[in-house]
Formats: structure tokens, C-alpha cells, sequence
């Protein structure tokens, strides 16, 4: 059977210039901002750090947060794959608030369909891109008791050809609903990677098959996770905390914050 489906919108591509990578880097940098800084001012892009440096980076991760998990609530396999597929330009903040009555009403997919798509729009009404996350979600759920017996894959091939999940949706679902040490690469670790660096590249595929082929076994389960906290809550896209970052002297960002005062 052929199915059209909705492009997922998980894609993070840099520009290719380097005097562009900064303002891609910092996320919503001004266009302006590019415009005037010249050229030249990265004299040198750092090397990627060194495989003892990139181990001593994730034993201070880990030891920070032995045990990190997902900022998205979720119940099931089911419950996190919907809730991946709506965080997509969303915060997980403002998902957690939509599905939790969502959830308490549909945990799995015959009861999202009986929901309805109308119902599964008002619930999300809060989320950017509600109207087509709405369709996917149903869409999803009708596809996963037709062709999956009402169960959540654990092949990336058939979750990446489910409506509004793409390579990073997959990524996440194989990695915290069943244990697959994927990588999947956000704003958030393209940002960290790209910066420290640790798997430096221009696209998020890059980045995901870099980080998967360093980053040292013990910690690959968990890397996910480590790298999207530390860029969301200290390695920041606008302004990055290095002066309370634990990994401070490993990181090579040659624009690093000083510390306030
Ligand atoms: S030192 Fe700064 S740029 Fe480097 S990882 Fe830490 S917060 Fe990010």
C-alpha cells in the first residue's frame, strides 16, 4: 500500500558558510547580526575533542544525573510516541499541559480514533501546528491497529513511514521506549555538539552519525538525554552558562560566557 505522508518537521540543517555558523548555532540569532560580523572573526573551528576528553565529558554528565529521563510525560510506548510527535516546535512544557487530560482519555490507539480527530484538535489547541499534529495523531493510531495489532513498532522503518514521525521521532521512541542507544539529534545537541565540539557537522543526520560512532558504550544509552538537558538548561542557544558548566574546561566554544559580575 502507498501512503502520503506528512513531512515531519524534526530537520536542523546548518549554513554551509562558516562565517554563518555562529548565528545558526545560536538559533534565532538576527539575520543582522550575520550580516556584520565578518568573515574572519572564527579564526579557527576547533577540533572535535579527543576521545579520553569526550569520556571525561560524559562520566561529569553522568554523574550529574545518574538516571536522566525525558522532559515529556508519557504512560506507554504509545503515549511517548504522541507526545514526541506534538513536541515537534513545541516545548515540552506546553505538550505535558495538553496531554496530560488527553492521555487520561486515550493511552493507546483504538481510543485516540474513537476520540476523534475534532476532540484530539481541541486538546492540542495549544500547540503550534495543532491542526495537522491532530490529523497525524489519528492518522498514526488508525495505521498502528491496522498494519501493527495496536502496538508501537520497534523497527525504525516502520515508525519513520508513520504520519508525523521522522528520523529524530523514531530515534527517540527506539531509544527511551525500548532501550535502542540511538542518538537523536535536537536543536538542543546540535547546538552542544557542534560547539564543544563533539561530532561537529552541518545537518542533523551528520551530527547523529558522529555522536553514534564516538560516544563510548556506557553512555551511549543515556547520551540522548545528558546532551539535551545540558543544552537546554545550561548550554543555552543565545547565551550558554559556561560559567556553571560542568564541562567547562573540556569544551574548546571559543566564545564562551563569562560569568556574571
Ligand atoms: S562551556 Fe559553554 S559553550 Fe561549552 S558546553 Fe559549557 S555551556 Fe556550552
Amino acid at each position: 500500500m502507498t501512503r502520503r505522508k506528512q513531512a515531519a518537521p524534526d530537520k536542523i540543517t546548518a549554513p554551509a558558510k562558516v562565517g554563518l555558523a555562529k548565528a545558526s548555532l545560536t538559533e534565532a540569532a538576527p539575520a543582522k547580526a550575520a550580516l556584520v560580523k565578518p568573515l574572519t572573526a572564527r579564526a579557527t573551528t576547533p577540533e572535535p575533542v579527543d576521545a579520553a576528553t569526550l569520556a571525561e565529558i560524559f562520566a561529569r554528565l553522568s554523574a550529574a544525573n545518574p538516571e536522566p529521563r525525558s522532559d515529556l510525560d508519557y504512560l506507554n510506548p504509545y503515549t511517548l510516541l504522541v507526545a514526541v510527535v506534538l513536541s515537534a516546535q513545541a516545548t515540552d512544557k506546553s505538550v505535558n499541559i495538553a496531554t496530560a487530560p488527553l492521555f487520561a482519555k486515550a493511552d493507546n490507539p483504538a481510543a485516540m480514533l474513537a476520540l476523534g480527530e475534532e476532540t484530539v484538535r481541541h486538546h492540542i489547541r495549544t500547540i503550534g501546528l495543532f491542526n495537522t499534529k491532530a490529523k497525524n495523531v489519528v492518522a498514526l493510531s488508525r495505521i498502528l491497529i491496522e498494519e501493527h495489532g495496536g502496538a508501537v513498532p520497534r523497527e525504525r522503518e516502520h515508525l519513520e513511514v508513520l504520519p508525523g514521525v521522522g528520523k529524530k521521532t523514531a530515534s527517540v521512541v527506539l531509544n527511551v521506549a525500548f532501550g535502542e542507544p540511538t542518538i537523536a539529534v535536537d536543536t538542543h545537541i546540535f547546538r552542544v555538539s557542534n560547539r564543544v565540539p563533539l561530532a561537529p557537522g552541518s545537518t542533523t543526520d551528520k551530527v547523529q552519525a558522529g555522536l553514534e560512532a564516538i560516544v563510548p558504550e556506557p553512555y551511549r544509552l543515556n547520551a540522548h538525554h545528558w546532551l539535551i538537558l545540558h543544552g537546554r538548561y545550561v548550554c543555552k542557544a543565545r547565551k550558554p552558562e559556561c560559567w556553571r558548566c560542568p564541562i567547562a574546561d573540556l569544551c574548546r566554544y571559543p566564545d564562551k560566557t563569562p560569568g556574571p559580575g
